[in-house]
């Protein structure tokens, strides 16, 4: 059984979670990442770091060159977000969501894994699913028909825990 190394039951955070500490967490675990690889975790990337955590929902680069902007209180340019991206992606802290065309924190960084994940289309919580059968499955399959699987992304899109209760419009979608 794979029990031990899967996540099952809701991935999603709750409201009481302490996001502070959630944050706070994947800061440090990125600098210690970065420091056992020789990696330099700059000020700036730690920056966007810090910025795609705010929230458990994707975001994307220009929103991200916004917010970089009002925070160093001047125009950031969009190759020095895209150069941080591309960094934090190399590194693996990060994923990009294909289909919205935005990114978010990867909560286990350090272990090789495709991006698997749980989209809900009505508040766009994102939580990555750590399944290891499913990554197999996909493997099996594509290999199955001759296929070299190089880059594996599933986005599944439905509605999270919160946003299927019927008091869920009561606190809105955002
Ligand atoms: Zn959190
Ligand atoms: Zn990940
Ligand atoms: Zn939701």
């Amino acid at each position: 059984m794979t029990a031990a190394t899967t996540d099952q039951g809701s991935i999603f955070p709750t409201a009481c979670h302490d996001h502070d500490a959630c944050i706070a967490s994947a800061l440090a675990t990125a600098e210690d990442l970065c420091r056992r690889r020789g990696a330099r975790l700059t000020a700036q990337r730690r920056r966007v770091l810090e910025l795609i955590w705010q929230q458990h929902a994707p975001v994307g680069a220009y929103d991200l060159m916004a917010r970089l902007s009002a925070m160093e209180g001047g125009n950031v340019a969009p190759p020095t977000i895209y150069r941080a991206l591309d960094f934090l992606l190399a590194h693996g802290l990060i994923h990009r969501i294909e289909s919205l065309n935005a990114y978010i924190g990867c909560s286990r960084p350090g272990t090789r894994h495709a991006g698997h994940f749980l989209i809900c289309r009505e508040c766009h919580a994102t939580a990555e699913i750590r399944d290891p059968e499913l990554a197999e499955a996909v493997q099996a399959s594509a290999s199955a028909r001759g296929f070299s699987l190089e880059h594996e992304t599933v986005e599944l899109r439905g509605l999270c825990p919160a946003c299927q209760t019927p008091e869920a419009e009561a606190h809105g979608g955002e």
